[in-house]
């Protein structure tokens, strides 16, 4: 055994790590019993992230499959039929997507539209009697989540939101250290997630599709990371706005900082922007520090805790993430990623946008 593992062992027992996550732990183990079925996923909007993380994703999943798609452009209909074998009578255009109701081999609808379309595409799955996996952020406003919570709960069908780093090593070892207080209590948090964004033509910058800017694309998920590193939910928020090209960021923000303050005492200082590249998780605790970089991507992650090295094996983040929720699905018990948690997120972001606009600081 490496000196490297070593370390790693003794911040993290195997048999702690898997029962941290089944799914990835099944990815890990190759253990993990065949499932009687795979629920037939539809993916709804083939743009970047359907193309190419879903997809591949879905090839290698065990408790599921890409069934079927819903898509405006019928050039990416016939490429994606062709491709992944999908049936004609499985595809759905927006006008058409009602009809999946009466399809029996869509057990999912997974939503990958822009933000803005999230929660008509939701609700309408589950009038269709679908179980929902809606993307981050799973809407616009905090009264649409609440909507989209209730129609999956009257349809009596599932929403899962798609936080996949609920279900990445890396990720979930900062939440063991943290709410294990393995270091003692978490007392700062910096994180950060951000990318240069200068294509005007793109939803991202349109607040009608968008919804927001970096905060709701990336920025949250350094309030997922705080969240699930303290275990608490945040009681007061402050956030400074800085705009340096106000020609291409008309209707969103550029780059915003803000702060979260926690019941413990703990304080997350975060950014994001679409004006530069940043992804970093560091979390200081009173007897050491662990730290995540970069953080939040697709992988291969890195961490370190002042111990030393971490070293986790590199997990198909969306497989993983998937494989759960159908799991959960199959097996008739909730999901992992449920909406409700969306709906914190909500609440927090339209808490931050008020602090910022306000320069108070505002209580969530
Ligand atoms: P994208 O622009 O690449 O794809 C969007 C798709 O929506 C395209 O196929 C486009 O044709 C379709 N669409 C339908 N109506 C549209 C309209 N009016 N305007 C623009 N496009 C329209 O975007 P993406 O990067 O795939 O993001 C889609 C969703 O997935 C977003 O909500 C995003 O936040 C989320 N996402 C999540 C992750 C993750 O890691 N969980 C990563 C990337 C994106």
């Amino acid at each position: 055994m490496t000196q490297r593992h070593r370390k790693t062992n003794s911040l993290l027992s195997r048999r702690e790590f898997l029962g941290a996550s089944a799914a990835a732990a099944a990815t890990l183990s190759g253990i993990a019993a065949q499932p009687e079925r795979r629920l037939g996923i539809a993916l709804v909007g083939l743009g970047n992230y359907s193309t190419n993380q879903l997809a591949p994703a879905l090839a290698a999943a065990r408790n599921c499959r890409l069934a079927g798609i819903v898509t405006g452009t019928p050039a990416k209909a016939a490429r994606w039929r062709e491709q992944h074998g999908i049936p004609e009578a499985n595809v759905y255009d927006y006008e058409t997507f009602d009809r999946i109701a009466d399809n029996p081999e869509i057990d999912v609808v997974y939503v990958v539209l822009p933000n803005s379309m999230h929660a008509e595409f939701t609700i309408r799955a589950a009038r269709a009697g679908k179980h929902v996996i809606c993307e981050k952020p799973m809407s616009v406003t905090v009264a649409e989540a609440e909507e989209m919570i209730a129609a999956c709960r009257q349809a009596d069908r599932q929403l899962a939101i798609g936080y996949r780093l609920h279900f990445e090593p890396y990720n979930l070892e900062m939440k063991r250290l943290g709410q294990q207080q393995v270091f003692g209590p978490v007392k700062l948090i910096n994180t950060q997630f951000g990318f240069p964004l200068r294509d005007r033509s793109a939803w991202r910058l349109q607040h009608a599709l968008a919804g927001g800017g970096p905060l709701m694309d990336v920025g949250i998920y350094c309030i997922q990371a705080a969240r699930y590193v303290t275990g608490e939910e945040p009681v007061a928020v402050t956030a400074q706005e800085v705009k340096t090209e106000p020609e291409i960021f008309q209707g969103v923000e550029e780059t915003l900082s803000w702060q979260m303050e926690f019941p413990s005492g703990c304080l997350a200082n975060c950014a994001t922007s679409y004006a530069t590249y940043t992804e970093r998780l560091e979390c200081c605790a009173t007897g050491g520090w662990f730290q995540l970089r970069p953080a939040f991507g697709y992988g291969p992650l890195a961490g370190e805790t002042s111990q030393g090295p971490l070293d986790f094996p590199h997990v198909r983040e969306q497989t993983a993430h998937m494989d759960a929720i159908c799991r959960a699905i199959l097996d008739g018990e909730p999901t992992p990623v449920p909406g409700e948690e969306g709906l914190r997120d909500m609440r927090i972001i339209e808490a931050i946008y008020r602090a910022a606009r306000s320069g108070s600081r505002v209580e969530v």
